[in-house]
């Protein structure tokens, strides 16, 4: 039994691009005509009023507005948004706010909106500062504008993230390299940088393009690790790199298995409630997602997670965590003793896949490099019930 709640976070999903990337399997639907904002949000706001009662009394450590891509949304809808949501739940004062942006020209025009609307950090799908490398991804926008928009964004907000893609389709280890150091070179506090993946149901798995083999995307990404580091970063998470004090919180919350409320198409929720925890799921198509919300029903699916899945989803968090987690942490968030997975965790240990001592556990190096074994030993046995509800762990790079 999980006796305190944990932190809570808000997530808001806004699904529209203005055409959809090959790599993509995102929620994210080609932008057609107007968007229907005004609707969306008035969408988003019953949604979160009808959470309200799972989350009586508590306060939002951070918020994170993702996609799709949000900053096709003016900053008066964005505005509109935070307003709402300030007046119906607590915000801390330091809260954390997030939100998505693309590199094109048209929104660079709109940070300052965005910052006046509450928006305290900026994250970029830049991908890539190669013009070559963006077409061959199908973005729209190309390095001079990722170039703009990131030195806009520095100049507007400070707290930024960029998200960089490696191992992407014929690029060579120099073309990786050089993508780091023009981010490194920015001095952007926060990069996610992450392994380009072909992911079923997306053009690129049905027809993949000829990406680097396997030991030369570890290479990328040793080189890219050695680089940050040099530029002053902490290697904090598997994919996240950042400057002194600018970690995200928000993604911190999943990691660390905290609580999550999460609101719009397709957003997925995780919420400690009586001790239990619950996930939920809204439904994906936007239209049938804005009708169900504003009648009060955006679920899709809800259902308590069994204890038996527990072990497995909260380290499939936190061992993305370089530093690990403190063995305390465990119970808390999880309501079970360690001792349920000892069995688990002194054969990793054997393995030399963690270390660990009497209060705290971390993936070792090798640990890290096989992520999917170390984590396939903490999976539910075969008589345990399988989870319905995906298991959401911080946002990929993606947008
Ligand atoms: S990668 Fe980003 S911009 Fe491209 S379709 Fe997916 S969410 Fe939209």
């Amino acid at each position: 039994m999980i006796t305190h709640p944990p932190p809570l976070a808000l997530y808001i999903h806004i699904p529209w691009c203005v055409r959809k990337c090959p790599y993509c399997d995102f929620n994210s639907h080609e932008q057609r005509g107007e968007l229907p904002e005004r609707e969306y949000v008035d969408a988003l706001v019953a949604d979160l009023e009808a959470s309200l009662p799972d989350v009586w009394g508590r306060r939002l450590q951070s918020i994170f507005i993702g996609g799709g891509t949000p900053s096709l949304f003016k900053p008066s809808s964005i505005d509109h948004l935070i307003t709402a949501i300030r007046t119906r739940i607590h915000v801390n004062a330091e809260a954390e706010i997030t939100m998505e942006a693309n590199p094109g020209t048209f929104e660079a025009q709109r940070f300052v909106g965005f910052r006046e609307a509450g928006v305290n950090r900026l994250s970029i799908g830049v991908q890539s500062f190669d013009d070559e490398k963006l077409a061959a991804l199908g973005r729209i926008h190309g390095g001079s504008e990722a170039r703009a928009a990131v030195g806009a964004a520095l100049e507007t907000f400070g707290n930024v993230n960029v998200d960089l893609m490696y191992a992407l389709p014929q690029q060579t280890p120099e073309q990786s390299a050089a993508d780091v150091r023009d981010a490194i070179a920015f001095g952007v506090p926060h990069v996610s940088a992450y392994h380009l993946t072909l992911e079923p149901g997306t053009p690129f798995h049905r027809t993949p393009p000829a990406v680097p083999e396997e030991d030369v995307a570890a290479d990328m990404q040793d080189a890219l690790e050695s680089a940050f580091a040099a530029g002053g970063y902490e290697h904090y998470e598997t994919s996240a790199f950042a400057k002194a004090g600018f970690r995200s919180r928000h993604n911190l919350n999943y990691w660390t298995f905290g609580d999550y409320l999460g609101i719009g198409a397709g957003a997925h929720a995780k919420i400690t409630l009586n001790g239990t925890i619950r996930r939920e799921a809204r439904l994906r198509q936007p239209q049938a997602y804005m009708r169900a919300a504003l009648s009060g029903k955006p679920l899709l699916e809800a259902a308590a997670v069994a204890p038996a899945e527990l072990p497995f989803e909260f380290m499939l968090n936190a061992l993305r965590l370089i530093e690990g987690f403190p063995v305390a942490l465990f119970a808390e968030r999880t309501g079970l003793d360690i001792l349920v997975v000892e069995p688990q965790m002194r054969e990793a240990e054997a393995l030399g896949l963690i270390a660990r001592d009497h209060e705290w556990v971390r993936p070792t190096a090798k640990g890290r490099r096989f992520l999917n074994t170390l984590l396939e030993r903490f999976l539910p046995g075969e008589r345990a019930p399988r989870p319905s509800i995906p298991i959401a762990s911080a946002r990929r790079p993606r947008g």
